[in-house]
């Protein structure tokens, strides 16, 4: 814990695409302990790099390989630990391409891991930040953003 009583966390994952007819499709993770759809991501290991972290986290919830081709920047957010207090969670995220189609099963994490046409994900993800990392994904893309 930091002098001033916040914790600092950080995480890396970010959006995995794939190319279809219509456009591209990309991943979304529900997570049953927080009722969440969310990007796939997760906890920076000791040793690890940001870019490293993003991949092995995008194969644990997804199921899926896939190879980094952008950053796509960082999301800040704040919630509460109930013992230990207020967390700063930092989130680097990058635009990765997935080697493969096939999605994992769930597991004690992942409830649910679904592709979604990326002009659809606003309305699946719950986190406004996520919604706005998907936008760059989309500029990144050279794909429409509605
Ligand atoms: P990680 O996937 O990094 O291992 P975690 O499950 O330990 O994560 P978070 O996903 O950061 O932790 O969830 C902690 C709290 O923050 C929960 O209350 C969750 O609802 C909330 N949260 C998760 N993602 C976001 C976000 N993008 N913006 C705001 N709040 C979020």
């Amino acid at each position: 814990m930091s002098s001033t009583g916040v914790i600092g966390e950080y995480s890396a994952g970010g959006v995995v695409y794939r190319r279809t007819a219509e456009g591209y499709d990309i991943v979304a993770v529900q997570r049953a302990r927080h009722e969440d759809w969310s990007l796939p991501k997760g906890h920076i290991e000791a040793g690890e790099s940001r870019e490293q972290a993003a991949l092995r986290e995008v194969k644990e919830e997804t199921g899926l390989d896939a190879q980094i081709v952008g950053e796509l920047g960082e999301v800040v957010y704040f919630y509460r630990r109930r013992e230990e207090g207020l967390v700063r969670k930092s989130v680097y995220h990058y635009l990765m391409e997935a080697l493969g189609d096939k999605l994992g099963n769930p597991n004690w994490e992942v409830s649910e891991v679904r592709w979604v046409p990326i002009t659809g994900a606003y309305t699946l993800l719950s986190y406004e930040n996520d919604k706005g990392i998907v936008r760059k994904a989309q500029t990144f893309l050279n794909t429409p953003t509605s």
